[in-house]
């Protein structure tokens, strides 16, 4: 799993320890198994975020975790060309290479802890496929594909595009060196990452080392959820056990505290937000408020309203399948 690594965790800045006293445990509310199944042309993902209720993960909608999966030759996959509305996807790959365009002209190629950030808006269409040559050569594929929402008021925004190199995210370590934090987004202890969402949220991709327990200060407006992408472990101050694909949903407080396995080594991505609060009609590619709203984009998709595939890249289509 590379990601972004150091060589000397210790080198790094240390979270703080929250004050044991005046601190509130968040407690775990449930922990889920993602189900397995397949996306766009047939790669491999886990449902992170299936069997929860949705008011527990506002103002996250859906995540899937790509693969990890290792490709034999002439065998990774991508999707189609495909439209979205009301929403903001955060693609996050940590092994193998995705490449993005946009029929806002937003693209880009993602590799190795890099992240890139589609603010869907009013509308857009979009292709995520792997390049060329990994097509050819085959290989590692591992990564992650998160919704967040956006409030009524920023659902018709316009399309924006934000490419987050994997060397840009903030790297902090626990008090005692056990776990390298990657703050992709928002902030953990007043350490900002560089992405910029609508609603605030928190991101961060962390490795505990074997045995280590990490305690993190989360605010308490923000929901907190943890998802184990790799290894094994527990969750909360009770210890429940925790495996990869599995999610653990956090009660209110305001730390959470997860530990690795004493024997190896575990991945997880926290993540929090601060709910929107809104009616959520969630319909294939499009997050809207009401059933009319998903309608009408799907009116407006077929109208062309939600842009077109550029020229240059039309072709893609035809191959794709
Ligand atoms: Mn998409």
């Amino acid at each position: 799993m590379p990601a972004i690594t150091v060589d000397n965790v210790l080198a790094l800045p240390r979270v703080a320890t929250p004050d044991p006293i005046s601190s509130r445990p968040r407690p775990v509310v449930s922990v889920t198994t993602a189900p397995k199944g397949y996306e766009g042309e047939g790669f491999p993902v886990r449902r992170a975020f299936a069997g929860v209720d949705l008011r527990a993960l506002d103002p996250f909608i859906h995540m899937d975790q790509m693969g990890e999966v290792d490709y034999a030759p002439g065998e990774p996959k991508g999707t189609p060309w495909h439209p979205h509305r009301g929403f903001e996807t955060v693609t996050y790959i940590i092994d193998g290479e995705f490449v993005h365009h946009d029929s806002n002209g937003g693209g880009g190629t993602i590799t190795n802890g890099d992240t890139q950030w589609m603010t869907a808006g009013a509308g857009i269409l979009h292709i995520e496929t792997p390049p060329e040559h990994l097509v050819v050569s085959g290989g590692l594929f591992h990564g992650f594909q998160l919704w967040v929402n956006l409030p009524k008021a920023n659902k018709l925004v316009a399309p924006r595009y934000q490419d987050i190199r994997g060397g840009q995210v903030s790297l902090l370590t626990s008090p005692d060196g056990g776990a390298l934090l990657r703050v992709i987004a928002g902030e953990l202890d007043g350490q900002a990452g560089p992405g910029v969402t609508y609603t605030p949220i928190t991101l961060v991709h962390a490795t505990l080392s074997a045995g280590a327990s990490l305690t993190l200060p989360w605010r308490a407006d923000f929901n907190a959820l943890a998802y184990v992408m790799a290894g094994k472990g527990t969750v909360g101050g009770k210890g429940r056990p925790v495996e990869l694909g599995q999610l653990a949903v956090f009660g209110a407080g305001d730390t959470i505290t997860v530990a690795a396995d004493p024997k190896q080594t575990m991945d997880v991505l926290f993540l929090g937000g601060q709910p929107i609060r809104e009616p959520v009609v969630a319909y294939g590619p499009f997050v809207m408020n009401t059933k009319a709203e998903v309608m009408q984009a799907f009116e407006d998709y077929q109208a062309g309203r939600l842009g077109s595939i550029p020229a240059a890249h039309a072709h893609v289509r035809g191959e794709a399948s």
